[in-house]
């Protein structure tokens, strides 16, 4: 069918390779490309002979847009799948503008030396990408991802109109480490230590960091303690699913983590601001980045399962309705099939899927999109045969 340069070679990409690589009958021929290319090879050299798809490596600097255009060009691949991280969302999407090339992400773009991620960057995109004819879908993760996929199907299937979502999050896996983040860590540390927020009557209302605390029974996993955060999906569904009145986003913490990260805090460690060391400038948690474990290192040591999903409240034919989606992931079944933990696989699945869509054409118009805005049937088949199926539940335990 085609051809797919990946961009980024940590946690994420992993998985995405791995399933890109099970879909032969869509992904002819990937590059995987990087700033370490040795990583690319690794992912290269474990894979040859176990699929059809041809794998080549290249080493990339995502920040240069002209080395981007460079290897686009050569490559001539129908889709770029973003898998760096959110610093480099707009370079790539200019080297697709400028070499008509569809895009895909997992993360909205966020400058590097402020911890402030929103839509608007990307969205600024919107007219160029129609002009050019080439089409951005943007989050195609999973929370951001599958939580608007999963509302677009509520939307579709469930209900005549849903007026409000709580989005859980809980991952009740254990890695053995006092601390360490399941997906990188820089990006993981600015998210949880920002202020919270959620979308109320058109309108945000903000919350001190973990300022909003309960306690859910997660199927698959018991109970666990949940925080309210500020969550990109927010922004997109607050516009996207009409009728809508309010949208929260909780994810699970255990106490060594919050603990830990008090301190690290408190004493400075998780600051962006650079500070003179040895006279050199290091940013803080770049530093602290460096001496936690490799988020891509959990896989072997995660026990225990994830359960993601949104509880949709709203009315159909007239009478109040809630309904329950939901996905559990077992780390150790994730590990034993692509070498990963649950919150990559979580993340790397769905990121093929989006990048399958638009080269099938299923999901492919042009401008740029988030995932709530296309046919949600095909992504949520993906997602039964990929390795993520749901779960619906009718009478669900709603959130206070
Ligand atoms: P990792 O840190 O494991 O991987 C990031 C990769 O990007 C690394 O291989 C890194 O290279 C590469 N990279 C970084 N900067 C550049 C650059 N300038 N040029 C080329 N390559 C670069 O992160 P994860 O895999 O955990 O996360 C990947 C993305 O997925 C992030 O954007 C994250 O926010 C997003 N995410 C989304 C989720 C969702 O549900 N929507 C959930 C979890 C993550 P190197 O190997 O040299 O360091």
């Amino acid at each position: 069918m085609g051809k797919a340069l990946i961009i980024g070679a940590g946690g994420v990409a992993g998985v995405a390779i791995h399933k890109c690589c099970q879909y032969s009958e869509v992904f002819d021929e990937i590059m995987i490309a990087s700033r370490t290319k040795a990583k690319c090879d690794a992912f290269a050299q474990e894979l040859a002979g176990k699929t059809r798809t041809r794998i080549r490596t290249a080493k990339v600097d995502a920040n240069n847009v002209q080395e981007l255009i460079a290897l686009i060009e050569e490559f001539k691949p129908d889709v770029v799948l973003n898998l760096a991280l959110p610093y480099q969302d707009l370079t790539i999407m200019d080297a697709c503008l400028a070499t008509k090339t569809h895009y895909v992400d997992t993360a909205n773009y966020e400058p590097e030396d402020t911890a402030k991620f929103e839509y608007s960057w990307q969205w600024a995109y919107r007219e160029r990408f129609k002009e050019a004819g080439i089409c951005a879908v943007l989050g195609s993760g999973f929370d951001p991802g599958v939580t608007g996929v999963f509302s677009a199907y509520a939307l579709k299937h469930q209900f005549d109109e849903i007026n409000y979502i709580d989005i859980l999050d809980c991952n009740g896996g254990d890695h053995g480490y006092p601390f360490a983040t399941n997906f990188n860590p820089e990006i993981n540390i600015r998210e949880v230590t920002a202020n919270g927020s959620y979308w109320e009557d058109g309108h945000w209302v903000e919350t001190a960091p973990m300022e909003i605390k309960r306690e859910y029974d997660f199927k698959g996993v018991g109970k666990k303690d949940m925080y309210l955060l500020h969550h990109e999906e927010l922004e997109s569904l607050g516009i996207n699913i009409p009728g809508i009145k309010r949208i929260r986003f909780f994810m699970t913490f255990g106490q060594s983590y919050l603990t830990h990260l008090q301190c690290l805090q408190n004493v400075g460690m998780t600051s962006i601001e650079p500070i003179d060391f040895e006279g050199k400038q290091i940013v803080p948690l770049q530093f602290l980045k460096a001496v936690l474990p490799d988020p891509a290192s959990l896989g072997p040591r995660t026990v225990g399962k994830t359960n993601i999903g949104c509880i949709f409240q709203g009315k159909k034919d007239g009478k109040d309705k809630t309904y329950y989606l939901y996905n559990i992931c077992d780390h150790q079944e994730c590990y034993r099939e692509v070498g990963s933990q649950a919150i990559s696989y979580t993340t790397g699945v769905p990121a093929m899927i989006g990048a399958a869509l638009v080269m099938t054409g299923k999901w492919c118009k042009p401008g740029v999109y988030n995932v709530e805005e296309f046919d949600p049937d095909p992504f949520m088949d993906l997602l039964n045969r990929f390795g993520l199926p749901w779960e619906e539940d009718f009478n669900p335990t709603l959130v206070d």
